[in-house]
């Protein structure tokens, strides 16, 4: 009658989640830090994806970073200094469907962490990896770490930084089975959000170098960076993560790049004293994934479990 639809329902889904299903506490980060960014970065990647807040969990270990889990409405475990590989890869190994987010310092993932990263990366097994790189033990109140710059006067080195920093997307590019190395930087959102969003994205272990302002320590090292654009070089291709062409166009410097070139993804970064490449410098899913390995046989029920140890050990029986 008159027109009308008799039935004036529509399809909503069951749950819709906006950004507030996602946020945990007030971050407690300083005022400008660049963990912020990255936070918002990670909770509007899973609100867009509708992604289910208890199928997702949040892992860290310790610094200023590794708060990360208590800022997300999600499940989180806030571990130990350095060992926030292990837990993830534990966590994936058990229960492949969740959906695993790393958030890791420079000295604790590049440092007392670095035999867990090496490992973690051969394992290859499907999660995010979050590095955030902002050159200094921040949580402990400035000391050196690995990736801090030579010459940086920190409360351990107050005449200034000793030893040259280790890179970690060189070291990313000679690990046994890496499957994704990417740059991004917290002051460019929509740069950051399309980086973390294509390490999500990919099937193995994405990971991130995220160059993370940290205003109380280390004002300095990312200032002309930030300040000075064609100090960057954007990786385009159509693997890149997408921009909008406006964001695009603040990158004076571009090149093109293959991310399945191993290569040319370990002469860009060992170029990074010319231009700091930005972007995803490589990506193989063809490689080997552990969880693979680990979840056979999850679903066996008990007695099939003791059937197949029975089994094994009559292979010894003499
Ligand atoms: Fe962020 Fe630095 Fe403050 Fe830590 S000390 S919360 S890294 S600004
Ligand atoms: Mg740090």
């Amino acid at each position: 009658m008159f027109g009308l639809k008799d039935d004036w329902s529509y399809d909503m889904p069951e749950r819709y989640f906006t950004l507030e299903d996602y946020e945990g506490g007030v971050a407690r980060w300083c005022p400008g830090c660049g963990d912020l960014a990255v936070l918002t970065a990670v909770q509007k990647i899973l609100r867009d994806a509708q992604q289910v807040p208890e199928n997702t969990v949040c892992v860290s270990g310790i610094g200023c970073s590794s708060r990360f889990p208590h800022y997300m409405k999600t499940y989180g475990f806030h571990g130990l200094h350095g060992r926030p590989l292990p837990v993830a890869c534990g966590v994936k190994s058990r229960r492949p469907e969740l959906d695993v987010w790393v958030a890791t310092g420079d000295g604790d993932c590049c440092s007392i962490g670095a035999g867990h990263w090496l490992h973690a990366i051969r394992y290859n097994m499907d999660m995010v990896v979050m590095l955030f790189d902002n050159n200094v033990y921040g949580l402990t109140k400035k000391q050196t770490s690995p990736t801090s710059p030579l010459g940086l006067k920190t409360n351990t080195h107050p005449q200034g930084a000793w030893l040259p920093p280790l890179d970690p997307l060189v070291a990313m590019l000679g690990f046994t089975n890496s499957s994704f190395v990417a740059q991004t930087v917290d002051w460019n959102p929509a740069h950051l959000q399309a980086t973390l969003h294509a390490a999500w994205q990919h099937k193995g272990l994405g990971f991130v170098r995220i160059l993370q302002r940290c205003p109380t320590y280390t004002d300095s090292v990312f200032e002309e960076l930030q300040k000075d654009p064609s100090r960057l070089l954007l990786l385009t291709g159509a693997k890149q993560p997408a921009l909008a062409a406006g964001v695009a166009r603040i990158f004076v410097n571009q090149r093109d790049h293959d991310s399945l070139d191993l290569g040319a993804a370990r002469s860009i970064a060992s170029s990074a004293h010319e231009r700091v490449p930005i972007g995803v410098l490589f990506q193989d899913e063809s490689r080997p994934r552990y969880e693979d390995f680990t979840t056979v046989g999850l679903g066996m029920t008990p007695e099939q479990k003791l059937a197949a140890l029975e089994r094994e050990l009559d292979r010894f029986a003499v």
